[in-house]
């Protein structure tokens, strides 16, 4: 068994929610493995965004932002706020629901989604910046 731990960088180019399928590069980090098959688990670094898997067509990602609106909504005090004035508690409160992590097996160097099945990358965070994304593949 041999683990590879790789990082990639991902830029937010707009402000509030923002969803980035990232299915290619998480493949591309498997077949430069060389390993067959395994785990891979991916982890985004940071309190403010989360990795999932949805169907990726636009009006999914739209319905995804109107149910974290329900959840969090952009419109309410946050109590966070009052701690460092950074004005993205809704950011925090939908990052710590949906979590940071996901694991997804691969078999013969292929991850083994569902044919609508795409790996996401959600940023909740207020402002555009840039995310690094932790991709640890276990296997052989
Ligand atoms: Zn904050």
């Amino acid at each position: 068994m041999r683990i590879k731990t790789i990082e990639l960088f991902f830029d937010k180019p707009k402000e509030d929610f923002y969803i980035k399928n990232i299915t290619d590069d998480v493949s591309k980090a498997i077949k430069e493995s060389k390993m067959k098959e395994g785990i891979v688990n991916i982890f985004v670094s940071g309190s403010t965004a989360s990795v999932s898997t949805m169907e990726f067509e636009p009006n999914l990602v739209k319905d995804i932002e109107k149910a974290m609106e329900k959840i969090a909504p952009s419109d309410i005090e946050y109590e966070h706020h009052k701690t460092w004035g950074d004005e993205n508690g809704k950011s925090h409160v939908r990052a710590t629901i949906l979590g940071p992590s996901l694991t997804v097996p691969f078999k013969d160097g292929k991850l083994l989604l569902g044919t609508w099945q795409q790996i996401v990358l959600l940023d909740f965070d207020v402002p555009k910046r840039e995310r690094k994304v932790v991709v640890q593949i276990i296997g052989e």
